[in-house]
Protein backbone atom coordinates (compact mmCIF):
# COMPACT_ATOMS: atom_id res chain seq x y z
CA UNK A 1 0.00 0.00 0.00
CA UNK A 2 1.92 3.45 -0.97
CA UNK A 3 0.53 5.44 1.82
CA UNK A 4 0.90 2.58 4.21
CA UNK A 5 -1.35 0.62 5.74
CA UNK A 6 -3.74 2.46 7.87
CA UNK A 7 -4.74 0.59 11.25
CA UNK A 8 -7.91 -1.31 10.93
CA UNK A 9 -7.84 -2.00 7.38
CA UNK A 10 -7.11 -4.98 5.79
CA UNK A 11 -4.21 -5.33 3.52
CA UNK A 12 -4.56 -5.28 -0.12
CA UNK A 13 -1.62 -8.34 -0.18
CA UNK A 14 -3.71 -10.36 1.61
CA UNK A 15 -5.54 -13.00 0.02
CA UNK A 16 -8.73 -15.15 0.85
CA UNK A 17 -6.79 -17.90 2.11
CA UNK A 18 -4.98 -15.83 4.73
CA UNK A 19 -1.67 -15.37 3.22
CA UNK A 20 0.04 -12.80 2.10
CA UNK A 21 0.61 -12.51 -1.68
CA UNK A 22 4.13 -11.10 -1.65
CA UNK A 23 5.77 -13.22 1.24
CA UNK A 24 9.42 -13.69 0.49
CA UNK A 25 9.29 -10.79 -2.39
CA UNK A 26 11.64 -7.67 -1.87
CA UNK A 27 8.56 -5.65 -1.80
CA UNK A 28 7.09 -6.99 1.45
CA UNK A 29 7.30 -3.85 4.11
CA UNK A 30 10.27 -4.75 6.51
CA UNK A 31 7.94 -4.16 9.08
CA UNK A 32 6.39 -7.37 7.99
CA UNK A 33 9.63 -9.18 7.40
CA UNK A 34 10.33 -8.49 11.07
CA UNK A 35 7.46 -8.92 13.09
CA UNK A 36 8.58 -12.48 14.24
CA UNK A 37 5.01 -14.70 15.33
CA UNK A 38 5.20 -16.13 18.79
CA UNK A 39 2.00 -18.36 20.50
CA UNK A 40 1.22 -15.38 22.17
CA UNK A 41 0.57 -13.50 19.53
CA UNK A 42 -0.97 -16.28 17.11
CA UNK A 43 -2.99 -17.77 19.94
CA UNK A 44 -4.75 -20.99 19.06
CA UNK A 45 -7.50 -19.48 16.57
CA UNK A 46 -7.88 -16.50 14.09
CA UNK A 47 -9.89 -14.24 16.76
CA UNK A 48 -7.08 -14.42 19.03
CA UNK A 49 -4.60 -13.23 16.16
CA UNK A 50 -6.89 -10.69 15.56
CA UNK A 51 -7.75 -9.40 18.62
CA UNK A 52 -3.96 -9.41 19.50
CA UNK A 53 -3.17 -7.34 16.08
CA UNK A 54 -5.65 -5.02 17.02
CA UNK A 55 -4.42 -4.21 20.17
CA UNK A 56 -1.27 -3.74 18.70
CA UNK A 57 -2.03 -1.44 16.44
CA UNK A 58 -4.05 0.54 19.16
CA UNK A 59 -1.13 1.08 21.16
CA UNK A 60 1.07 1.96 18.41
CA UNK A 61 -1.08 4.60 16.83
CA UNK A 62 0.22 8.35 16.15
CA UNK A 63 -0.98 10.51 18.80
CA UNK A 64 -3.87 12.80 17.43
CA UNK A 65 -3.08 16.08 16.50
CA UNK A 66 -4.62 19.27 18.51
S1 LIG B 1 2.62 -9.71 5.64
FE1 LIG B 1 2.48 -7.49 5.34
S2 LIG B 1 2.25 -7.23 3.13
FE2 LIG B 1 1.80 -9.36 3.59
S3 LIG B 1 -0.42 -9.41 3.86
FE3 LIG B 1 0.47 -9.12 5.89
S4 LIG B 1 0.48 -6.90 6.20
FE4 LIG B 1 0.21 -7.28 4.01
Amino acid sequence: MPLGKPAGVRCIQLADDARCRIFGQPERPAVCAGLTPSAEMCGSSQAHAMHYLSRLESLTQPAARP
